[in-house]
């Protein structure tokens, strides 16, 4: 017979013998009677001595069951096992042995059994591979967005790094986001509500970055957010349009982020059973990956810095990492820990300025402002360590001693000083001192404690802090209930108008010094200063100008109606002596002018 005319059956015995796949049949009782090259080779390497007689033998080390499973009673068609994964002993693993075994045993007849092996060494690596797929991907997303988390975050970061390293025009960065006073939502409309606004907030990340090739985003934190960014596919080539591009994308974001989200009924009082809309924002810290990012989390520490900068002027802003914020961080670091001493140690004091009143030219004040004698550095001004005292939380201590330091000089003052005293003294409230429900407590003890009256004491807030929430409104009506004035401190700087003054519960607003400094050359801010001292007047409040310079710009103010002024045309910030001796200087002066 020639080729290609053999019969079935050798067709069929030519099939056993070349197939890919080992075939064994046996008794019932697993004597081999038949078995193929390819099930020779697959089990050589569990017989021992090389002993091929009787299949569950053989199998004995890796399947002890299935001398067992053929005694059971047969239910499934002949079928006694599928695709029995067997995990071959290490020892006979060598050369190119499997490493796992595929069994399927088939009851024939009631004397014969089949067997079919194969390889499944692949097929369990893909298995294994799949399932340690799932489980990485289940670790590095975050379950409340379902935005990749953190650890994902970092590792993508490191990725760009690495690529960086090889391809030098793949340009990443990255944008970190934080909900603005995000604590205030959960405490003031509850955690399911602080919820949907992250998840909302996600969402609107996840648009943003799908139409982005090579965008990811992430949630970094419990309400910080990343985007990471791939600069060359946003068009520009060279590192200004980076910039721009990435600033352009940060607006985009603080934008997106701050259209209030509809968060379900969450008053349950509510009638009229309307969706609530739950307002936030969010600031943004851009960074752009370079040449000094070594690992992903330094990336991360200098987006850090740049969202700081965003919150510390006010949030609902972004801010570009430099590396002068870098410098300034380090440098706040041995602050803060200098600032520390610096409490125990009496390095600070206080020196006042004082507020004369325009249309008498009487001392109508003082305002006390702190300052900081450092070992090393000289005096250092509030700017550089009022800020690190509220990140820190010194504030509190530091505003309460400032408090008691200018109500005992006041009280000092009307005691010496008698009618020469100045009528009030002022003190600068932060932001942090107003959040600590104690503050109404400590101010009362202050005032106790020097036997000064309310009436004498004038605590200045900034705008974006008196616009604040009605936690804050609260906190300072507690204040003016203890029958102190309020002066709203540095006005026509934030971002309150003119047309919301009304809502804030204050009796004094302090016009900026940079609209006073251009009041003589610039018409508009003339007209400005006149808006303002009127709206102020209607509404039963007086105005105060700063930093008043000169001559010029004093009798400017006196006509444009302005109360009082302040500022070195009359006097530096003074110690307290120094305070002493230039009021005593100055009622002579006048009296002489009288006599
Ligand atoms: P501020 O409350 O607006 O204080 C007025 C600032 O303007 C003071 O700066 C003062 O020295 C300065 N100034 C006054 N007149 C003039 C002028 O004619 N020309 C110019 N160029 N400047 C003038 P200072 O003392 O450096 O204080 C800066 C800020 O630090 C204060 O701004 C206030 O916000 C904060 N600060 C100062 N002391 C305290 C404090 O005890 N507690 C708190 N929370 N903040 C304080
Ligand atoms: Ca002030
Ligand atoms: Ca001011």
């Amino acid at each position: 017979m020639s080729e290609g005319t053999s019969t079935a059956y050798e067709a069929l015995v030519q099939f056993l013998y070349r197939a890919p796949i080992g075939l064994v049949q046996t008794s019932l009782a697993g004597d081999i009677a038949m078995i193929n090259p390819m099930a020779a080779q697959l089990l050589m390497p569990l017989a021992v001595d090389g002993a091929l007689f009787n299949l569950f033998d053989v199998l004995a080390p890796v399947a002890p069951q299935l001398r067992d499973l053929t005694r059971r009673p047969d239910e499934d068609g002949g079928m006694i096992c599928d695709a029995l994964h067997l995990a071959m002993p290490p020892a006979a693993r060598g050369g190119a042995a499997p490493r796992t075994l595929a069994l399927q045993l088939l009851r024939l007849d009631d004397a014969t059994l089949m067997a079919a092996l194969s390889d499944a060494t692949a097929a369990v690596q893909h298995e294994q591979q799949r399932l340690s797929a799932r489980v990485h991907a289940a670790t590095r997303i975050d379950g409340l967005t379902t935005l990749p988390n953190r650890l994902a975050l970092l590792e993508a970061i490191d990725g760009a790094l690495e690529r960086r390293a090889h391809d030098p025009g793949a340009r990443w960065a990255v944008l970190l986001v934080n909900a603005d006073r995000f604590e205030r939502i959960n405490v003031t409309r509850g955690p399911a509500a602080g919820d949907a606004v992250l998840q909302g907030m996600a969402g609107r990340l996840r648009a943003i970055a799908a139409g982005m090739a090579g965008a990811l985003a992430a949630r970094f934190g419990s309400d910080e957010f990343a985007l990471l960014v791939r600069l060359d596919e946003l068009g520009g080539s060279v590192a200004d349009d980076d910039l721009a591009a990435c600033e352009a994308l940060a607006r985009r974001l603080v934008e997106a982020l701050g259209v209030p989200h509809v968060v379900g009924r969450v008053a349950p009082d509510g009638d009229d059973g309307a969706e609530a809309g739950v307002h936030a924002s969010a600031s943004v810290g851009v960074v752009r990956i370079g040449a000094s990012h070594g690992h992903a989390m330094a990336v991360m520490q200098d987006a850090g810095l740049a969202l700081r900068e965003a919150k510390r002027l006010g949030g609902a802003r972004h801010g570009v990492f430099t590396a002068e914020l870098r410098a300034r961080a380090r440098q706040r670091g041995s602050l803060e820990a200098d600032l520390r001493r610096a409490l125990d140690d009496s390095q600070l004091f206080v020196v006042y300025q004082p507020i004369v009143s325009l249309a008498d030219d009487t001392v109508a004040g003082m305002e006390a402002l702190v300052r900081w004698r450092h070992p090393q550095l000289g005096i250092v001004p509030p700017d550089r360590f009022i800020g690190i005292a509220e990140e820190t939380g010194l504030i509190v201590v530091l505003g309460e001693w400032v408090l008691r330091q200018a109500c005992d000089r006041l009280a000092a003052w009307q005691r010496g000083l008698g009618p020469l005293a100045p009528r009030s003294m002022s003190v600068n409230l932060s932001r942090a001192q107003v959040l600590e429900p104690s503050i109404v407590g400590t101010v009362a003890r202050a005032l106790a404690a020097s036997r000064l009256d309310a009436g004498a004491l004038q605590l200045e807030v900034t705008e974006s802090l008196a616009a604040q929430d009605a936690i804050v409104q609260q906190r300072l009506g507690d204040l003016k209930a203890l029958g102190l004035t309020l002066a709203l401190d540095d006005f026509g700087t934030g971002y309150s108008s003119l047309a919301s003054l009304h809502l804030l519960p204050v009796d004094v607003v302090k016009i900026d010094r940079s609209f006073v400094s251009q009041s003589v050359t610039s018409a508009h801010h003339r007209v400005l200063i006149e808006a303002v001292v009127k709206v102020a007047r209607s509404l039963g409040m007086t105005t105060v100008a700063e930093g008043v310079e000169t001559a010029e710009q004093a009798g400017l103010l006196a006509t444009l109606d302005c109360d009082k002024s302040q500022g070195y045309f009359y006097a530096r910030p003074l110690p307290a002596e120094e305070a002493t001796a230039w009021l005593r200087a100055r009622a002579d002066r006048t009296m002489r002018r009288a006599a």
